[in-house]
């Protein structure tokens, strides 16, 4: 059954929230992956510190992009009738999937 007007309008709420989220997180995550200066203060041991804590930073700012640029490209296929059916199987997508994950383009049986 494909999804109702209400359903879409629900679903895009969610993205446009999430995208709000992320966009404050990537603000913060930006910040904290400034490169770390040379000649701080913080000695050497704490040094190492910064860079391994900088090294996790980039990665979740990486991921953060990522879904990002994912539910962007959701919210222009909600205005499609491929929204929400399966890239796989052409099957529809469960509603409480779509909720959790908007960005889903697999149904469960087909997502690996
Ligand atoms: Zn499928």
């Amino acid at each position: 059954m494909p999804l109702t007007p209400e359903q879409i309008i629900e679903i895009t709420t969610i993205i446009n929230q999430e995208i709000e989220q992320l966009k404050s997180n990537i603000a913060h995550l930006e910040e904290a992956t400034k490169p770390i200066a040379l000649d701080n203060s913080i000695g050497r041991l704490s040094r190492m510190d910064a860079i391994g804590g900088k090294g996790v930073n980039d990665s979740l700012l990486e991921n953060n992009r990522m879904r990002m640029i994912a539910l962007e490209k959701a919210l222009l296929r909600i205005e499609t009738p491929f929204y929400g059916t399966c890239k796989n199987c052409r099957g529809q997508i469960a509603y409480n999937r779509l909720k959790a994950i908007p960005e889903a383009t697999h149904c469960s049986n087909c997502n690996i």
